[in-house]
């Protein structure tokens, strides 16, 4: 939980905060504080750093283990992170700057990945300054602009990816109707498969490279009707029964099933739809 105190420092340090993230320099080595409910995460690129030296680091840092509350001391690669238990309060600052003056002193004392290493090339004088997942590294502007431009090719290569998402939804909800065509007038149960239509029809709009907008609920909602009423009709067609006789009383139990199935492909949308509240859509 962050508190005022813990707020204060980061200012007073030069942190460049971000909601709960705060970025920051150290003994000359970038740090990424991440702020969880009951965690604290320090985050320490060493780019440079060797297998003989990350493990003189974990010994190290095992040492603090208690002092510190550090419930987790791992590298993620070239990586270093610490996960800091902190109870119902926060850690108090004195142990913040307890923790960090200690782990970058003892680097750069052992003259661990110290210069300002480049997370592209490895070599030393990068000066600008990067945040690849939430995280900040340094790196060369030239280093940066090859690797833009890279990640601009590649694109370009690719093409741009045709949103066929539409036509996916409908192929995925009509396969999944299969089982149900060919067993339409078999039981009533069977009108459940129905039920999956729309995680399908999403599925497949996904797979599909269809793209999530405002119209995405509507583009399901549409293929899940849809491909609902056509196989209605094709179960119709296979078991030769026209629309009049469909309301006869020897295929009362057909209609029940067809009544049943539309039902319970709407009522397969709904948590579908639901799942668009928590999305991000523009
Ligand atoms: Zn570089």
């Amino acid at each position: 939980m962050s508190n005022t105190s813990y707020q204060s420092y980061l200012r007073e340090n030069q942190y460049e905060i971000e909601k709960n993230v705060a970025y920051g320099l150290e003994n000359d080595y970038l740090i990424t504080i991440y702020q969880d409910k009951r965690y604290k995460y320090f985050i320490i690129p060493l780019p440079s750093i060797t297998e003989e030296e990350k493990k003189r680091v974990l010994n190290y840092l095992k040492l603090q283990k208690k002092e510190f509350k550090l419930v987790r001391i791992s590298f993620d690669n070239t990586v270093l992170i610490l996960k800091v238990k902190e109870g119902l309060t926060s850690i108090s600052v004195e142990m913040l700057k307890d923790i960090i003056n200690t782990v970058t002193k003892f680097l750069k004392e052992q003259q661990i990945a110290v210069g300002k290493h480049c997370i592209f090339c490895g070599k030393d004088n990068a000066n600008k300054k990067i945040k690849i997942t939430r995280i900040q590294y340094y790196m060369h502007q030239s280093c940066y602009d090859k690797a833009i431009e890279g990640i601009e090719k590649e694109k370009e290569k690719e093409g741009p990816k045709k949103d066929r998402g539409f036509l996916g939804a409908l192929i995925g909800t009509f396969i999944i109707s299969i089982p149900w065509i060919l067993l339409g007038d078999y039981s009533w149960f069977v009108g459940f498969i129905t039920f999956l239509f729309a995680s399908f029809a999403f599925k497949f709009y996904l797979m599909f490279n269809g793209k999530l907008t405002k119209n995405t609920k509507l583009l399901i909602a549409l293929a899940t009707i849809i491909v609902t009423i056509v196989s209605e009709i094709l179960i119709l067609v296979i078991n030769n029964i026209t629309l009049s006789e469909l309301f006869t009383n020897t295929n009362r139990e057909l209609l029940l099933t067809l009544q049943l199935g539309l039902l319970m492909s709407i009522i397969g949308l709904l948590p579908i739809l639901r799942q668009f509240k928590y999305m991000n859509v523009k």
